[in-house]
């Protein structure tokens, strides 16, 4: 199979249309086998339940090139599971896990030609996202969903990733006490695009949301779990309803523990984080971020791991993740997923 020509080492997070889609169907109370396509467009109703009421729901993962040169994607079966938590809470119908991992598989088998090489730091993001397609003008649940998972080459999420961040705290909350803040819905992302663009404005990169009750606990940005290390170099991951159960970040929470390292799972105030030793943002797409500094309403704080460099604590979790993702270290856990 012959590579796209394409500047691996140079791409940014962006959408570029690839050669084939999975899509499958929710018609008369029941999904349709499902197959391959090649069209990138979608014709909808334009009484789409999801166009008025944001019947939404979404997943992200990615697909790496091994050592070896297997093409391989990173616990599938946690996406699968937690796009059905999601597809519960907003009435939707649930996508059984094995096909959803194996329509996974099949739509970068597909795209293989697509997937970067090993070594490039670019990999292959795959979003699978799920719409109430049916008419709905009275508020109720559509009828009818599509599914479908395309995928596209990515790089880096945060540009020069490892140089630390800058983030604000928002006076805006991105979920509600008891909303939908530990699902991946896409309204939850409509919630925060005038506050990240506020940020941006203002020279941060992102976000940090407080919790929506009682505005005193560290939640986190608009799509990235936050993780701490205080100064005798435990692991301080936040811990609320509201936060969106990131994968990445468990997987963190278990790549520490097998390092040895001690790991708190706790809600942690706004006012510890200048206790703090270091500071990361972590998902799918930015893996382990670093961030240099917070910028709060009693001044900015920043980390004592600096403005140049990612912590070093950090960076032994980052390395090890990328390392077990791309087949440089073993995989212990079962993590890795052929994608045939
Ligand atoms: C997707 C997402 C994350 C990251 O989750 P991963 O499973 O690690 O990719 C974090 N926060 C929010 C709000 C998200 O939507």
């Amino acid at each position: 199979m012959e590579k796209k020509n394409i500047d691996w080492e140079n791409i940014g997070f962006g959408y570029q249309p690839t050669d084939y889609r999975f899509e499958a169907r929710w018609k008369d109370g029941k999904w349709d086998e499902g197959k391959l396509v090649t069209n990138p467009n979608i014709e909808l109703s334009e009484a789409a339940c999801v166009l008025h009421y944001a019947q939404c729901c979404f997943e992200g993962l990615k697909a790496y090139t091994e050592k070896n040169g297997d093409i391989v994607t990173f616990r599938p079966d946690q996406n699968g599971k937690r796009m059905q938590d999601s597809a519960k809470r907003l009435e939707m119908p649930t996508f059984p896990v094995d096909k959803f991992v194996d329509a996974v598989k099949a739509v970068v088998k597909a795209n293989a030609a697509w997937v970067p090489p090993h070594g490039t730091g670019a990999t292959l993001y795959i979003r699978p996202v799920m719409i109430g397609s049916g008419p709905q003008i009275g508020v109720a649940p559509a009828d009818e969903f599509i599914f479908r998972i395309f995928v596209m080459p990515v790089g880096a999420y945060f540009k020069g990733a490892v140089k630390p961040l800058k983030l604000t705290v928002s006076n805006y909350d991105r979920a509600a006490p008891h909303g939908t803040g530990g699902i991946k819905a896409g309204l939850n992302y409509a919630m925060s695009l005038y506050p990240t663009m506020e940020a941006h404005r203002h020279g941060y990169a992102e976000n940090v949301y407080l919790d929506p009750a009682t505005r005193t606990f560290i939640e986190e940005t608009g799509g990235t779990n936050i993780i701490f290390v205080d100064k005798e170099g435990t692991i301080v991951v936040p811990q609320s309803p509201s936060i969106l159960p990131s994968i990445t970040r468990r997987s963190l929470v278990d790549v520490a523990k097998d390092l040895g390292m001690k790991v708190v799972e706790r809600p942690v105030k706004l006012d510890e984080v200048k206790d703090m030793a270091e500071c990361a943002l972590c998902g799918t797409a930015a893996v382990l971020a670093p961030v240099g500094m917070i910028h709060t309403e009693e001044g900015d704080i920043y980390l004592p791991s600096g403005m140049d460099e990612m912590g070093p604590v950090s960076k032994k979790l980052r390395e090890t993740l990328t390392g077990i993702q791309g087949g440089d270290l073993p995989d212990t856990r079962g993590w890795i997923c052929k994608a045939w």
